[in-house]
């Protein structure tokens, strides 16, 4: 495993992670659960991502069952959890104050925890005075409950906007994104972040580098029955399977199976190779994968081998079969 600094911070983070969006608490039960949270730390992830929507909270409970579980050092991992969507009363979501510190206390609580490393604002909200909403993250981190914060979806005059409050106030700022990233979204990581990088030394912890599965291939035939896609009750999923029947779904398609002709060529699978060239960007800190069995993570942690192979030649390849770089 290759473990890489979180942006201009001492922490470090192994560049895959694993997270539980969909997955833990919801798709699979806590056995599977642990079973791929073992199988990923015994590969040498350190990093184990969720949020307090996650399954209503279920997610968080069944990672902190399995830390506990295995006993692992404290030290030896790093735990990331996300505030926003915290239930259904009005004080129970956004970035108020009131919720940032309560809905840390019940975090904690799920997963078990004296505190988490880092913790994230789900996404920006814009009804909360921005001074409120650093103000309390450095509260919450002064008092020990996370050590760093940061953004979700933000954008990058947002993240400005917090450190300038931040540096005015001489608070702590926000050090890392976390986006979505990957062959088929590109322009935030790319190109509107590109300035916070060098000035504030943001790190990213990208989400969904396989497209929620689609980079993998497997849904080049259609919509396997045991796959993400497949769960009839999530919105976003139905969102997603339907979005393939579309021309752009079908067009994306098409993509991915050229490119599982360059995974061919390169002696990898079509996942390897998407995770491989997400770690390729030097702004990535770590790649935050997802897993609903352990034979999942086995396959995709050896795309750190396919890295070194996307030459010069092989990125211009890809370029040309995604016709998406960011104009910058
Ligand atoms: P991916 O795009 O990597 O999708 C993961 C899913 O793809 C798996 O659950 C599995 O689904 C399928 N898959 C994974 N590996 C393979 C493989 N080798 N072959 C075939 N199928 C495979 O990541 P996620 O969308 O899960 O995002 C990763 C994490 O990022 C989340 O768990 C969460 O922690 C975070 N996230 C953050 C968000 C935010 O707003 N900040 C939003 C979304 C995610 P299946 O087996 O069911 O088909």
């Amino acid at each position: 495993m290759e473990y890489r600094y979180l942006g201009r911070s001492g922490l470090m983070v192994s560049c895959l992670s694993l997270g539980g969006w969909v997955t833990y608490g919801g798709q699979v039960g806590p056995e599977v659960a642990q079973s791929c949270m073992k199988t990923a730390f015994d590969n040498g992830i350190n990093f184990f991502d969720t949020a307090e929507v996650y399954s209503g909270g279920q997610c968080e409970i069944d990672m902190g069952v399995a830390i506990r579980k295995f006993g692992w050092k404290r030290s030896d991992i790093v735990i990331s959890t996300k505030l926003f969507w915290g239930g259904k009363g009005p004080n129970d979501r956004g970035l108020s104050r009131k919720h940032i510190i309560e809905g840390t206390d019940a975090c904690l609580k799920r997963l078990q925890l004296d505190y988490v490393d880092l913790l994230y604002a789900h996404r920006p909200d814009p009804d909360t005075p921005m001074e409120e909403i650093v103000r309390a993250f450095n509260y919450v981190i002064e008092k020990g409950k996370a050590f760093y914060w940061g953004t979700s979806e933000w954008s990058a005059q947002q993240i400005t906007e917090a450190h300038a409050v931040a540096e005015r106030l001489h608070l702590i700022a926000p050090l890392m994104e976390q986006p979505q990233y990957n062959m088929f979204h590109r322009d935030r990581v790319e190109k509107e972040y590109l300035p916070l990088y060098k000035i504030y030394g943001m790190g990213t912890t990208i989400w969904s580098p396989l497209a929620s599965g689609l980079l993998s291939g497997k849904y080049n035939e259609g919509v396997p029955p045991d796959s993400r896609l497949a769960i009839e009750e999530n919105a976003v999923m139905k969102r997603l399977r339907d979005s393939l029947e579309s021309e752009d779904g079908q067009a994306k398609i098409r993509k991915v199976v050229a490119m599982g002709e360059i995974a061919q060529q390169l002696g990898c699978t079509p996942a390897q190779l998407a995770l491989a060239w997400c770690l390729k960007n030097p702004n990535v800190s770590s790649v935050i994968t997802g897993a609903s069995r352990p034979s999942q993570i086995e396959e995709n942690v050896k795309c750190l081998k396919v890295v070194p192979l996307l030459t010069d030649d092989l990125m211009e390849s890809i370029e040309a079969i995604l016709t998406n770089r960011p104009a910058l």
